[in-house]
C-alpha cells in the first residue's frame, strides 16, 4: 500500500488536538474518578459536549512549534522563540510553570540560556510532533533539532530525552500501515537507540523504564499506570498520596512511558485509543497529546472519525498547517 503522508501529517497534528481536548477536563484527576463518571466514555462525551470546547497549551505549542518549522524552512532558533512568545498573546490555556516561566523570560529579552527553566517536565515533549513530522527522514537531524527545540525552555536532560524519543517514534510510525501493523520489538530498538550512548544519567535511567516497559506489556491498562504513572520521578517531586494509583506525573519520563504504553495497548483503532489515553488520570491532557501523537501519526486522518475531527476547535486551520508543514516537508527531502 501506498503511505499518504499528507494523511499522517494531518493525522499527528489534530491527533494532539484531540487528544489534548479529551483529556482536558481530566486534567489532575485520578484515573478511579474519571471512570466513576461513565460507563461508555462515547456516551458521556455525546451528553457533555460543553467539557470538551477547548485543547490547550499542549497543542498552543505544538501548532507555535509548526509554524516555526515552516517560517524557518526547518529549525531557526529565532523563529521558534518568536513563536513561543507569540504563545503568550494566545493567551495560555492551563500552562505548565516551566514553560511559562522560560517563554516569558524570553519575551523580555533574557538569552535563552539564562531563561530556560531547570524542569524537567513534560512541556517540551508535548510540543515536539512537527520535529518528527518534518525530519522523519534525517534521524541526526531529528534528535538535534528535538535537543535544540527543547533546551530553549527546558535545561533538564529528561525533557530533551523525552522530546527526542516520541520525535523518533513519529518519524517510525509515519510509514507504518495499520492495516498490517509493526515490530514492537522494532518500535523499541528504535526509540530506546535515539537516546542511548549519551552519557548521561537520565538518559540511561530513561532507557532502563523503556526496557521495564516493554517487558511490562502484556499488564491490563489500569496496572500499568499504577506501575509507571511516577516512573523516574525524585524526590522531593515524587506524590507520595497518588502512590499505588494511576495519576501520571507531569515528568517527562513517566508521561512519556504512559503515553507509550497506552499506545501500544490500545492499536486496534484511533477512536479506542485516543479515549483510553484521555482517561489516564493525572496529566490527563498530555497523555492525551503526546500519545495522540502517536495514534495520530499511525493511523492517519483518513482512521480519525468525522465527530473527532470537529471535536478539535480550529480544526481547519490544524490542517492547513499540517499541509503547509508537509509542502515545507516534500520540497527538501
Ligand atoms: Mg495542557
Amino acid at each position: 500500500m501506498q503511505i499518504d503522508l499528507l494523511d499522517k501529517f494531518q493525522g499527528c497534528l489534530l491527533g494532539v488536538t484531540i487528544g489534548d481536548t479529551l483529556g482536558h477536563p481530566f486534567e489532575g484527576k485520578l484515573r478511579s474518578e474519571i471512570y466513576s463518571y461513565f460507563d461508555d466514555f462515547e456516551e458521556f462525551r455525546h451528553n457533555n459536549r460543553r467539557l470538551f470546547r477547548t485543547y490547550t497549551d499542549d497543542s498552543q505549542l505544538t501548532l507555535h512549534t509548526a509554524e516555526a518549522l515552516i517560517k524557518g524552512n526547518g529549525f531557526n532558533i529565532d523563529y521558534f522563540i518568536r513563536e513561543y512568545i507569540n504563545w503568550l498573546d494566545d493567551p495560555p490555556i492551563g500552562p505548565g510553570y516551566g514553560c511559562i516561566s522560560s517563554i516569558r523570560k524570553l519575551k523580555y529579552g533574557v538569552h535563552w540560556k539564562e531563561a530556560a527553566s531547570n524542569s524537567g517536565g513534560n512541556g517540551t515533549t508535548m510540543r515536539i510532533a512537527p520535529v518528527g513530522l518534518f525530519y522523519s527522514k534525517d534521524i541526526k537531524a531529528l534528535k538535534t533539532t528535538a535537543i535544540k527545540s527543547s533546551i530553549i525552555t527546558h535545561s533538564h536532560p529528561a525533557a530533551s530525552a523525552g522530546a527526542v524519543v516520541i520525535a523518533r517514534a513519529i518519524a517510525f510510525l509515519i510509514d507504518k500501515d495499520p492495516e498490517t501493523g509493526f515490530s514492537i520489538d522494532e518500535f523499541f530498538d528504535v526509540i530506546t537507540t535515539s537516546i542511548s550512548n549519551s552519557q548521561e544519567e537520565i538518559w540511561e535511567e530513561f532507557i532502563q523504564i523503556l526496557n521495564k516497559l516493554k517487558s511490562n506489556l502484556n499488564i491490563p491498562i489500569e496496572s500499568g499506570l499504577i506501575k509507571f504513572s511516577q516512573a523516574g520521578v525524585k524526590s522531593p517531586y515524587f506524590i507520595e498520596q497518588y502512590l499505588g494509583q494511576a495519576f501520571v506525573h507531569p515528568y517527562t519520563i513517566s508521561t512519556v512511558i504512559c503515553s507509550i504504553f497506552i499506545f501500544l495497548k490500545r492499536l486496534t483503532s484511533f477512536k479506542e485509543c485516543i479515549f483510553e489515553l484521555a482517561t489516564a488520570g493525572g496529566d490527563s491532557d498530555t497523555v492525551g497529546a503526546i500519545g495522540g501523537s502517536l495514534a495520530g501519526v499511525y493511523f492517519g486522518l483518513e482512521n480519525i472519525s468525522p465527530d473527532l475531527i470537529k471535536l478539535a476547535k480550529d480544526n481547519k486551520k490544524i490542517l492547513n498547517i499540517s499541509e503547509e508543514l508537509y509542502n515545507k516537508y516534500k520540497r527538501r527531502y
